[in-house]
């Protein structure tokens, strides 16, 4: 049993080994995936940014071709004026033509104010712009570090799980099974020293009888709280 306790320890070290390995390794690729997005969001302004542009300049060429045409109404106005016979027909071309002079300068404000929100526009894109620029650049060398620290865990990692294989091997199948059982459900951890009779584990004292029978290492013995493997450590003197 003591053979047994001693290979379940090292298999123990090794997996909490991979585990921080998979930590790292997922940790930098949420990293690079985090800054890949918010990149995209910058991006994204930029068609937003865009598509409002267009917008506007096809507002704005509505309004010229609208313009234009009231012009040629204001002048063919102006020539009917020459002709007219009565004061009640002069009248009402003069009203026709002042209108049309009114809605043609409500045009030309509207005309101006879509060219200066396309100038304040055009401003942002070029912000937008100038941060992706940085942002791609800075990301590029990033995503460089990083997927060279995941090749080097990754590595690490194949070789760790060459060593499990045969530290693994000597443990018999049902305690294997055991052991990965408890890991499972145990946040990764199956065999726990016990100190001052108390299990590492679940930090619960455990009753007299059992720290006895633990300490003969003669049987597996499970917490009886949180059902991990048990091992007695001698106390260490707290310094
Ligand atoms: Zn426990």
């Amino acid at each position: 049993m003591k053979a047994n306790i001693s290979h379940l320890r090292e298999l123990q070290a090794i997996d909490l080994k991979i585990s921080t390995l998979d930590k790292e390794i997922a940790a930098g690729s949420a990293e690079i995936d985090s800054r890949r997005a918010s990149l995209d969001g910058h991006k994204e302004i930029i068609v937003q940014l865009t598509e409002k542009i267009a917008a506007n300049d096809q507002r704005r060429r509505e309004l010229e071709a609208e313009l234009a045409d009231e012009q040629v109404r204001i002048k063919d106005r102006q020539a009917k004026l020459m002709n007219v016979q009565t004061n009640r027909e002069y009248q009402s071309i003069l009203k026709e033509t002042e209108d049309g002079k009114k809605v043609n300068t409500q045009r030309e404000e509207a005309v101006v104010q879509l060219m200066e929100e396309i100038e304040a526009l055009n401003a942002k894109i070029e912000e937008e712009a100038k941060i992706c620029d940085e942002d791609e650049k800075m990301l590029a060398e990033d995503v460089a570090a990083v997927e060279k620290k995941i090749s080097q865990f990754n590595t690490e990692k194949t070789k760790i799980l060459k060593t499990r294989e045969s530290k693994a091997s000597a443990v018999t199948a049902s305690l294997l099974k055991k052991y990965t059982a408890i890991r499972d459900k145990r946040n990764g951890l199956a065999i726990v020293p016990v100190t001052g009779g108390v299990c590492r584990g679940c930090f619960m004292n455990i009753p007299p009888q059992l720290y006895n029978d633990l300490m003969k290492e003669d049987k597996l013995i499970s917490c009886p709280t949180c059902h991990r493997i048990m091992f007695h450590e001698a106390e260490t003197e707290e310094v």
